[in-house]
């Protein structure tokens, strides 16, 4: 669980909500028009009431995008994201503002994610910073390949997704941490911008450590 600091102080703006899309089970796109500027890879809090707790989302569009884009995942028993799912088009959604310093550039890269982690690499990708970089997506199936039509036609062999769970076609069978194990050598001059779960992080920068990469090339960014 995870709440803004110093909720007093939390300032909620409200948005209408253009679409609350099921793109896949129990994972959604929820859009709303965009009246803010923000970078790449930032976060705002969401909130159903304004007297809740915010919860942080990686915005999954682009820093030019007319709406803002959230993916996100039900978490069943949780508190945000059962009521985030039911809202519909034309209801209320609280928002803080834009924030956070895990942010996209112009540098050759890796961006590894696991599920809804894959958010704010395509934010950086819709925000032009996709042609030097190589992106790796870990899922346990093969429909939770989030944004993969935009991804396999502009990044091509630069765009592995790696299914745990279930097998496909150009769909590397294993983990993520599978596939990063199995490289023969990865560049030690790249950062390794990562995002997932606690787990799925220290397991990724064990691995890259352990192939040579420093620690300070490793940035990452924990869904908790
Ligand atoms: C920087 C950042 C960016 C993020 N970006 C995204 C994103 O783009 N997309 C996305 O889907 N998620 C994202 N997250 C995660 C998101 O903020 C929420 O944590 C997540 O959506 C769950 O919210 P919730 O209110 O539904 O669940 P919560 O109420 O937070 O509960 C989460 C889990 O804990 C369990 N739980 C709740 N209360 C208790 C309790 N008292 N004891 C034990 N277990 C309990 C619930 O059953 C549930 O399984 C991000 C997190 C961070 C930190």
């Amino acid at each position: 669980m995870n709440s803004v600091e110093s909720k007093p102080n939390v300032k909620f703006k409200s948005v209408t909500i253009i679409s609350n899309t099921e793109i896949s089970p129990s994972v959604f796109v929820l859009s709303f028009k965009r009246d803010f500027t923000f970078q790449a890879g930032q976060v705002l809090g969401l909130a159903v009431s304004p007297n809740d707790d915010a919860r942080l989302y990686s915005m999954a569009s682009g820093e030019n995008d007319e709406n803002v884009n959230i993916l996100y995942n039900i978490k069943p028993g949780g508190k945000l994201t059962p009521n985030l799912a039911i809202l519909k088009t034309g209801d209320i959604l609280w928002i803080t503002v834009p924030f956070g310093s895990y942010l996209g550039s112009s540098e050759p890269a890796y961006w590894i994610a696991a599920g809804t982690g894959i958010a704010p690499f395509y934010s950086m990708y819709r925000s032009g910073m996709g042609g030097n970089k190589t992106l790796i997506h870990g899922s346990r199936s093969v429909d939770a390949f989030y944004f993969s039509e935009d991804l396999l036609r502009d990044f091509g062999p630069r765009y592995v997704r790696c299914c745990s769970q279930q097998e496909g076609e150009g769909i590397y069978s294993g983990r993520v941490t599978q596939y990063l194990e199995e490289i023969d050598s990865l560049p030690e001059d790249q950062k390794y911008y990562l995002c997932g779960s606690a787990e799925m992080v220290v397991e990724c920068r064990e691995i890259l450590l352990s192939k040579g990469i420093s620690f300070s090339n490793i940035v990452a960014e924990i869904y908790f």
